[in-house]
């Protein structure tokens, strides 16, 4: 098998501040791997660094199916077959889903665009909304399941989730982690990026890797999850003689974050 994304010795700084410290992971076609760790670790930074966002000093590789994707525009990052499913995704009223679909679907060279975006509308229970503003008006569980939408009529090779299950309550959790579930294939490789452990009794990864300070401090199988889950990060950190964390302050809170979307 061969691999959708390798990162190797990956590090980003920010305003004077190192956030990612050489980051290591492997992800084989197949495969979904979740990376879990708390807040203000870097799991966004990794996304934004991965999928384009200027502002970063970034050294070190990644590659998508072998092709370098640092030096490359996001725009050509996503002609590779990168794809981000955003933490909170915006509204752009105005723009119709299905429009907005048709053209990246053209832009990515894919054929028959129109009844792609049609089957999986049906798949994903997003037809009702193909002739309505992108996000307008959605709730939380909704806007997260059409960004899986949108990934499935785009088959990406590599798709980056930033915490999907952000905002969303149990049932539209269920809901997003089984659009996630479907999406697996041998041609994408998915990165799961999420705080709690939840998704993952319904999307169960192949592997996960537990981000801290901006370095991967351990790896392992869905039952690392289990441990998390059961000990929180504060005795991982411990059994690994991992200094408690006093320079890892959180990012400032996020109005939107703790928004209850659903129910
Ligand atoms: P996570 O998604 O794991 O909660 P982030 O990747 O958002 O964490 O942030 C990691 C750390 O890097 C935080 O301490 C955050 O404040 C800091 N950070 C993120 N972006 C910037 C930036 N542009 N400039 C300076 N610091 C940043
Ligand atoms: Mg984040």
């Amino acid at each position: 098998m061969t691999t959708a994304l390798a990162l190797t010795n990956l590090e980003a700084s920010a305003g004077g501040r190192q956030i990612l410290n050489g980051i290591n992971l492997e992800i084989p076609f197949g495969e979904v791997h979740a990376v879990m760790g708390p807040n203000g670790s870097g799991k966004s930074t990794l996304c934004h660094v991965l999928s384009g966002k200027t502002g970063y000093e970034i050294t070190g590789s990644a590659r998508l199916d072998g092709d370098e994707l640092l030096a490359l525009a996001v725009h050509d990052r996503a002609r590779l077959g990168l794809i981000q499913c955003f933490q909170y995704p915006t509204e752009i009223p105005g723009l119709r889903l299905r429009e907005f679909m048709l053209e990246a679907a053209s832009e990515l060279g894919i054929e028959n665009g129109a009844a792609r975006i049609v089957e999986a509308a049906e798949q994903f229970d997003m037809t009702r909304f193909l002739d309505r503003s992108v996000n307008d008006d959605l709730s939380g569980g909704e806007k997260k399941r059409s960004e899986i939408f949108q990934m499935a009529v785009l088959s990406p090779k590599v798709a980056l989730l930033d915490e999907v299950d952000s905002g969303l309550d149990i049932d539209a959790v269920r809901e997003v982690a089984a659009a996630v579930d479907e999406m697996r294939s041998p041609e994408v490789g998915v990165l799961m990026i999420t705080h709690y452990s939840r998704i993952l009794r319904f999307v169960i990864p192949d592997r996960v890797h537990v981000l801290i300070e901006g370095k991967i401090v351990a790896s392992g199988g869905p039952e690392l999850a289990d441990t998390l889950e059961a000990g929180g990060y504060e005795r991982l950190r411990a059994e690994l003689g991992l200094q408690a964390a006093e320079e890892q302050k959180a990012p400032a809170p996020d109005p939107f974050s703790e928004l209850p979307f659903e129910g």
